[in-house]
C-alpha cells in the first residue's frame, strides 16, 4: 500500500517590493496567499504524523494530499507564513539549519542569494568570480575557466544559466576555503559589511522556532552546518545528524519519528543508514516530483517547488495538480 503526497518547498516568502532586496529569488506574499487558496480548492492538507502513518501502511491518504515545507528558518516564515497557516488550520513543516540559528552566523548559500539579488548583470558577476579564481588558480591547482563552463554551464529551471554556474562554483565546485573567501568578499562589497546584523534580520530566533512548535507547526532537521551530507565522511554525517537532534530537543521538537530535510538535497546510503539508526522516519529530497509514501521511498521523498504551483488568484488546476485530482 502506498499514498501520494505533493510536498511543496518554500524558501523566502515576503512582500518583495517593500524590502531592500526586491530581486531576491523569493515568493511574493500575495502569491503565497493565492497558493494557499489554490491548495484549499484542489488539495487536502495533511500533517507530518499522517504522512508517517501512511508510510507505515496504517492509513491511506487521498491522492491530492499536500504538505507545505519551509527550509532554512528564514524570518519570513515566522512573520509572514505562520499567521496565514495558523489562520487556516494548516500544519507547516520548518527546517532550521541549527548552527546558523544558534551562533547567528549567515550561511554561505544565503550570502550568495543576496549577492545575486543585487547583480543586474550575470555576465559581469561571472567575470568577477573568474577573476578571483585566476588569482588562486596555481595555489589551489584549479583547472582553467573553460573547464567549469564546459562541465557546469547548463540551462536551469528557474535561473539564468550564468547565475546557475556562479551558484555551482560558489556552493560546491570550488575548494571550501576559496569559495568562502570569494563569497565573503563579494558579500561585503555588494551587500553588507555587518554580517551579524544582517543575520539577525534574516533568520528566526530559537524562541520564535519554539513558538512555532508550541503552536502545532512541525520542526525537523536541516543538519547542523547545512552541509551536503553526501560530500562528508560517515563520521561527520553522524556528527551533523546528532547535533541537529540536540537542536530539535532544545526547541521542543520530536526526536523520535522525526523528519530530515537534506540541505541542498544531498544524501547517500550511509546517511540513510545513520538516519534509520537514529529513529528518523522520513527524508525530504529536492528531486522534482510527487512523493510516494512507502517504506521503500521513505528517505528519498520528492518535492515540488513553489514555482511549480500557480501564483495568480483563481488559477485553474495545472499539470501537477491534474495528476492527483480524484
Ligand atoms: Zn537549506
Amino acid at each position: 500500500m502506498s499514498s501520494q503526497v505533493s510536498i511543496i518547498m518554500y524558501h523566502y516568502v515576503r512582500d518583495l517590493t517593500a524590502t531592500r532586496y526586491p530581486n531576491i529569488k523569493g515568493l511574493e506574499l500575495s502569491a503565497f496567499r493565492n497558493q494557499i487558496d489554490y491548495f484549499k480548492r484542489f488539495y487536502h492538507f495533511v500533517t507530518v504524523a499522517e504522512c508517517i502513518a501512511a508510510l507505515r501502511g496504517e492509513v491511506e491518504l487521498p491522492k491530492n494530499s499536500v504538505l507545505l515545507t519551509f527550509d532554512d528558518a528564514i524570518l519570513d516564515h515566522y512573520t509572514n507564513v505562520f499567521p496565514l497557516l495558523d489562520e487556516n488550520g494548516i500544519q507547516g513543516c520548518f527546517f532550521p539549519p541549527a548552527r546558523a540559528i544558534l551562533e547567528n552566523e549567515m550561511l554561505d548559500i544565503h550570502k550568495i542569494h543576496f549577492i545575486l539579488a543585487v547583480t543586474s548583470d550575470p555576465d559581469k558577476m561571472l567575470t568577477e568570480v573568474f577573476q578571483f579564481m585566476d588569482e588562486y588558480r596555481s595555489e589551489k591547482s584549479l583547472p582553467d575557466n573553460d573547464y567549469y563552463k564546459t562541465n557546469f554551464l547548463k540551462p536551469m529551471r528557474f535561473d539564468h544559466k550564468y547565475i546557475g554556474l556562479i551558484k555551482k562554483l560558489l556552493q560546491r565546485e570550488l575548494p571550501k576555503e576559496l569559495r568562502t573567501k570569494i563569497v565573503n568578499e563579494l558579500f561585503s562589497k555588494y551587500v553588507s559589511v555587518d554580517e551579524r546584523a544582517f543575520c539577525e534580520e534574516l533568520y528566526m530566533s530559537v524562541d520564535q522556532i519554539k513558538a512555532l512548535q508550541r503552536n502545532g507547526m512541525y520542526i525537523g532537521s536541516h543538519c547542523h552546518d547545512h552541509v551536503w551530507l553526501n560530500s562528508v565522511d560517515p563520521q561527520e554525517q553522524r556528527r551533523q545528524i546528532e547535533l541537529s537532534l540536540e537542536f530539535l530537543h532544545t526547541v521542543g521538537a520530536p526526536t523520535k519519528d522525526w523528519v530530515m530535510c537534506y540541505p541542498h538535497g544531498g544524501y547517500d546510503d550511509s546517511v540513510i543508514n545513520i538516519l534509520r539508526e537514529n529513529d528518523c522516519a522520513m527524508g525530504l529530497a529536492v528531486q522534482v516530483g510527487i512523493a510516494n509514501l512507502s517504506q521503500q521511498n521513505a528517505f528519498i521523498l520528492r518535492r515540488l517547488d513553489t514555482n511549480d504551483i500557480p501564483k495568480e488568484p483563481g488559477a485553474k488546476a495545472n499539470e501537477w495538480t491534474q495528476k492527483v485530482l480524484v
